[in-house]
Order: structure tokens, then sequence, then C-alpha cells
């Protein structure tokens, strides 16, 4: 079998590729409710931000800031060590494969790629 070319390999964005080919993360309901979600978070972290990092001293300036040159709201499992990093993945906190809500505010929250990786393998029972 030929192998990929790096280009091909590159393709998919971790994020989608972590999900395998489950096109319903392909889709535009979901693209959309994702899209509305970052948006609205975004906001509200700015604010809940601003305040850790005044509040703590424990959080960098670099941490600060290197969240800030990002568009991507918090992730909430860093936020509840008092750590400033990106979420850049929509996680339904329900699993969709346990009967959890595709679309729904209240089911979904923001994790980094590391979180949501630890979330995945134990949601996988590996
Ligand atoms: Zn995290």
């Amino acid at each position: 079998m030929k192998k990929p070319s790096k280009k091909e390999r590159n393709y998919l964005p971790p994020r989608e590729a972590s999900r395998g080919n489950d096109k319903f993360y392909n889709s535009t309901t979901w693209r959309s409710f994702r899209k509305k979600q970052l948006i609205q978070q975004r906001i509200k972290d700015l604010v809940t931000a601003r305040m850790l990092y005044k509040n703590n001293t424990s959080i960098s300036l670099y941490d600060y800031n290197t969240w800030l040159s990002t568009e991507h709201p918090l992730c909430v499992h860093c936020l509840q060590d008092d750590n400033i990093r990106k979420g850049n993945t929509l996680d339904h906190i329900h699993s969709r494969s346990t009967g959890g809500a595709d679309i729904d505010p209240s089911n979904v929250q923001w994790l980094c790629e590391n979180h949501h990786a630890v979330k995945s393998q134990s949601e996988r029972g590996t």
C-alpha cells in the first residue's frame, strides 16, 4: 500500500482527525452551533480570564497573552486549576454515543487538546 504523502496525512486538522469519520462534526448544523458557542463563550471568558489573571499571581503574563492572541474560549478543566489555556474542542459533556444531546448549549464545554484526549480515552474505556 502506498504511504500517504505528508500533505495527505496533514489534510485533517487534529481536532477533526481525533473524531474519526463522524459526519456529524462536519455537518452545517454542528459547525454553526460550534461557531455560535465559540463567540458567546469567548466574550464571557475575556472577563473571566482578566479577573483570574489580575487576582492570581500564579498565572504568567505569557500564558495570559498567549490565550488573548487566540480566538478561543478557555478550557474549563484548566480553569478549575487556575490555568489559562485555550479550549479549542467543543466537547459533549454527556457523550453522544451514550445518548447525550447533539445540539444543546447545556451539554457542551470547551476543552484543550490534552483534556479532550483524556476525556475521550476514558469514555472509550481504554
Ligand atoms: Zn485543559
